[in-house]
C-alpha cells in the first residue's frame, strides 16, 4: 500500500462528506494539519459536547514520516478515525493516554473506532472505483 498524498483543501472536502454520511452535520469541526504530535500519534480531536464543536488535527505526510511506521500513510482514515470520536465522546470512555494503563474500554472503543473507519474509508474508495469503471 502506498502512502496516500492529499491537500488540505481535498481533506476538507473529504471531512465535508464524512460529516455528512456519518450524521454529524450539527458540528463545527475545525480542521488542522500538523508537523508534529504528541506520543506517536496521527490524529487527535478535542471536542465540547455541549457546544458540538470540534478540533481535530491530522499529521501531515512529512511528520508523519518521522514516526517511522511501516505503515502507509492514510489520512482519510486518520480522519474517519477523529470524527467517530465525536460520536462516542458522549459514552465518556477514558482517554488512552498510556497505552499500559489504560482502561480496556479505552482499549476496545479505539479499536472498534480504527476498524470502522477504515472499512469505511476501504469502501468509499471500492465504490469510486466501481464507478470509474462502470
Ligand atoms: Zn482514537
Amino acid at each position: 500500500m502506498m502512502n496516500d498524498v492529499l491537500t488540505k483543501r481535498q481533506l476538507k472536502n473529504l471531512m465535508e462528506f464524512w460529516q455528512q454520511r456519518l450524521y454529524l452535520n450539527d458540528w463545527e469541526v475545525v480542521l488542522k494539519l500538523v508537523d508534529d504530535m504528541p506520543e506517536n500519534t496521527q490524529g487527535n480531536a478535542n471536542w465540547s459536547l455541549s457546544n458540538e464543536q470540534a478540533i481535530i488535527k491530522i499529521i501531515t505526510l512529512a511528520g508523519f514520516k518521522k514516526l517511522q511506521t511501516p505503515f502507509p500513510y492514510q489520512p482519510e482514515v486518520i480522519l474517519v478515525h477523529e470524527l467517530l470520536h465525536l460520536h462516542f465522546a458522549p459514552l465518556q470512555v477514558p482517554a488512552m493516554d498510556d497505552e499500559e494503563k489504560a482502561d480496556p474500554r479505552s482499549i476496545a472503543q479505539e479499536r472498534a473506532i480504527d476498524h470502522i473507519a477504515k472499512a469505511l474509508v476501504y469502501m468509499r474508495k471500492r465504490a469510486k472505483n466501481n464507478q470509474k469503471r462502470g
